[in-house]
């Protein structure tokens, strides 16, 4: 599902985020990413939605190399891939509804259609009823069920998170959980950054941890490991 073999990734200012990874994701598996800040959890991601590539290596998501792909290709690979952030990044002036059906409109669908899909997908965040409110007018937590929505609206093979609950109480972040864990259950994978120490313990899923740029440990039932 998502292969890494031998990555490097230096930034053009010089600093070694990634240095010599192997890694392998099987389909439907749900993994935890922790480490220290600066330890390259962010490039890592980035490195599997292809907002960057890789100095050296190659990455497959799909059995499809990332470091190959031409620039135009890259839209459509959004589509398989849906990435949830830790600040949202929903669009402001558009309705709920409107920014999980902007995800959808590029595939050009017909209008009842896309209706369809999109209010079966506002079903599973529990966002139904509030379809036509703006995000200012939503809760944070809401508002990730949003950006939730919107990942996954494309019936994607892999859900990416970076840090999903870093800006929400944990009460919130656990209703997160419950929907990530909900698609999960559906056969997504899922990769998610995270240093929220008591979700990882508590759920007991693969954990990667990186340090320095590489990985410092892959247990199968892992736990959070660090003080902080
Ligand atoms: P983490 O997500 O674990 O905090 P990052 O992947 O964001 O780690 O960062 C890893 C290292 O790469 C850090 O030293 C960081 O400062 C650096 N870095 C991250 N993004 C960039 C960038 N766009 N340009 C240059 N250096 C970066
Ligand atoms: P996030 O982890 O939320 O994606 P960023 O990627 O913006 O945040 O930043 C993560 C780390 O990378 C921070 O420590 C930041 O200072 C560093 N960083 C981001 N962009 C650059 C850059 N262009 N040059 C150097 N360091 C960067």
């Amino acid at each position: 599902m998502i292969e890494m073999r031998d990555i490097w990734k230096t930034y053009p200012n010089g600093v070694m985020a990634i240095n010599g990874m192997n890694l392998s994701v099987d389909k439907g598996e749900f993994v935890y990413v922790v480490g220290p800040s600066g330890a390259g959890k962010s490039t890592f991601i980035k490195l599997i939605y292809r907002e960057e590539k890789p100095t050296k290596g190659k990455v497959y998501v799909d059995k499809k190399d990332l470091s190959s792909m031409k620039e135009k290709h890259v839209p459509y690979l959004r589509r398989s891939i849906g990435v949830v952030f830790q600040d949202f990044k929903l669009l402001p002036s558009l309705s709920v509804f409107e920014n999980v059906s902007f995800a959808l409109e590029v595939i050009e669908e017909d209008t009842a259609k896309i209706r369809q899909r999109v209010m079966r997908t506002l079903e599973t965040v529990q966002l139904k009823n509030k379809a036509r409110f703006k995000p200012h007018e939503l809760s944070g937590g809401e508002q990730q069920r949003v950006a939730i929505a919107r990942a996954i609206v494309n019936n994607p093979s892999v859900l990416i998170a970076d840090e999903p609950t870093g800006n929400l109480d944990p009460e919130t972040s656990w209703e997160i959980m419950n929907i990530l864990e909900e698609v999960n259950a559906h056969g997504t994978t899922i990769v998610m950054a995270t240093h929220n120490r008591e979700i990882v313990n508590t759920m007991r899923k693969r954990v990667i941890a990186i340090d320095g740029g590489r990985i410092a440990r892959d247990e199968i039932r892992g736990d959070y490991g660090y003080e902080s």
